[in-house]
């Protein structure tokens, strides 16, 4: 038997809750409430994955990750979980529609589904993210359902604002919380994903215990960052001085990567005309007015950048070394 696993950050209460059951002790309705951006979602389909998964064990919280439903599961295709997020509808479509083929699961939709018998013969699991109902007709919809669900039919509820919900629907299920991460948690869940550990240490400060939050300062930070680059870049080659306000100690590195790949786009266009794919395909159109790069400027240019981004990590001022790109571009 391989070793199980339960990669979820964080949660040590809902961890505890759970470990303390045997498989065969789960209740059919839980709600995870808690700040946004801690993990409910995840902890819950890590909790579907650790019913579903076909490796023998008897405790709740633990899945091996190869079986075949492990795999489904990855693939987001495993018949008996439903998944569905945000505000559900009542739904008035008669078609039968499976849950894996659209956005716009309804409680119809639900009901319909849950009331087959389940796939592998095992549980089926519900996972409704952020619930919310679109009406109140919606919420009654499945409120009967809660009450007595189908055997084997198990309901995991997430939501940042529990109060929301009617109280009747609430009610019917047992709560277990989630509280915000620790800003270590959340570098780490963001450095699983790629993210460099400065910018994974600095975004998870900003993030304030939600990793929703941190991973949205990193995709802000890189927008502006990038806008402001390209701003400069058109700029300097129009014959301008702009400022380089985009160089700073901790973006130049970046803004310098920026700068390759305009330049990269450039020649391409240059040399292989107006149809060449370019990576920066949002300024194209900007990118084809440019006059057309001779191959020894490109090679120039980039040896250049290549300096710059040495450079960089010294301690040579952001703004001088920005200041030497600009003449180089425009020489
Ligand atoms: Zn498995």
């Amino acid at each position: 038997m391989s070793a199980l696993r339960f990669d979820v950050e964080g949660a040590e209460g809902p961890k505890t809750f759970f470990s303390r059951m045997k498989k065969g002790e789960i209740g059919h309705a839980y709600l995870f409430s808690g700040p946004a951006g801690v993990g409910k979602k995840t902890f819950a389909r890590r909790l579907a994955q650790s019913l579903l998964c076909e490796a023998p064990h008897d405790r709740i919280l633990g899945y091996d990750g190869t079986c075949a439903s492990c795999r489904q599961i990855d693939a987001g295709t495993h018949p008996d979980l439903f998944e569905s997020d945000g505000a559900l509808k009542i739904g008035d479509r008669e078609a039968s529609l499976g849950f894996h083929e659209g956005d716009d699961l309804t409680a119809r939709d639900l009901v319909r589904q849950l009331a087959l018998q389940s796939y592998a013969g095992g549980f089926r699991i519900c996972i409704l993210g952020d619930v919310d109902f679109a009406t109140h007709h919606a919420a009654n919809a499945l409120l009967k359902f809660f009450e007595e669900p189908p055997a084997s039919v198990i309901f995991l509820l997430t939501t940042a604002a529990p109060g929301r919900l009617l109280s009747t629907i609430r009610s019917r299920f047992v709560e277990v919380r989630f509280s915000a991460l620790t800003h270590a948690q959340v570098q780490t869940i963001l450095e699983a994903d790629g993210v460099a550990p400065k910018e994974a240490k600095l975004a998870a400060t900003l993030g304030q215990g939600s990793v929703t939050r941190a991973r949205a300062a990193i995709a802000d930070d890189e927008q502006s960052l990038r806008a402001g680059v390209i701003g400069w870049f058109f700029q300097v080659i129009d014959g301008r001085t702009p400022p380089e306000t985009w160089a700073t100690r901790e973006t130049l590195d970046e803004g310098l990567e920026t700068l390759k790949t305009l330049v990269r786009d450039w020649a391409a266009l240059s040399i292989a005309g107006p149809d060449a794919p370019v990576l920066s395909a949002d300024h194209v159109k900007a990118l084809r007015k440019l006059q057309p790069l001779a191959a020894g400027d490109v090679q120039r240019i980039l040896a250049r950048l290549g300096d710059a981004q040495q450079l960089a990590e010294t301690n040579v001022s952001p703004g001088l070394v920005a200041e030497m790109v600009r003449m180089h571009l425009t020489r």
